[in-house]
């Protein structure tokens, strides 16, 4: 995408993408062991439309997390403040993200779901914007790769506003 031009991704593009996506993820993990964890509340909207689907059977569970100090201090402290209900010790666990922004919530996550040892740990955002990496995390299925931009829509808010709107779109952050 190209990063002079303000993101707008339409709700066919995204459908469209959702539906292949989770046509590979089917096919990937056809041993059903599958638990997809979603990140609250932004990755709520994208596990509903990427479960629908899915053609292998999964559990859906959730966890929250929040991040002390927001973007003013980039290396504050990430807390889980709802955790999964399930056990993931021995099943393939999808954690579904929102954005990969920083990096620094999804590598804090990796890092305590791994101790608890799943039989694998894998990674689906529905948007991944690399320019804002701090720290390298692995990716598996990402929707769309976007420029350094902030984004709302299909799940993603500024202040609580515009997580309901069937596109994704740039705004001036505030
Ligand atoms: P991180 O910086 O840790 O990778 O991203 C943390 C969270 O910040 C994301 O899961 C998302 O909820 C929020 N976030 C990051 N970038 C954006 C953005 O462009 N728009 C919105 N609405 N939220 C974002
Ligand atoms: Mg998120
Ligand atoms: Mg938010």
């Amino acid at each position: 995408m190209p990063s002079d031009r303000p993101v707008h991704i339409t709700r066919p593009e995204v459908e469209a993408r959702i539906g292949a996506l989770g046509k590979e993820i089917s096919r990937d993990y056809a041993d059903g062991r599958l638990v997809v964890a979603a990140v609250l509340r932004g990755a709520v909207y994208f596990a509903v439309d990427l479960t629908r689907r899915l053609s292998v059977p999964f559990t859906l569970d959730f966890l929250a997390i929040s991040r002390f100090g927001g973007t003013a201090r980039p290396h504050g402290v990430v807390r889980i403040t709802k955790d999964l209900d399930e056990n993931i010790y021995g099943r393939d666990v999808l954690l579904l993200e929102d954005i990969v922004d920083t990096g620094l919530s999804l590598s804090y996550l990796l890092r305590t779901l791994a101790a608890r040892e799943p039989a694998s740990l894998k990674v689906c955002t529905l948007l991944d914007a690399p320019g804002r990496r701090i720290v390298d995390v692995p990716v598996e299925y990402v929707g769309f790769r976007i420029p350094d931009q902030f984004v709302v829509g299909w799940g993603l808010d500024a202040g609580q506003s515009h997580r309901g709107e069937m596109a994704i779109r740039a705004v001036q952050p505030e």
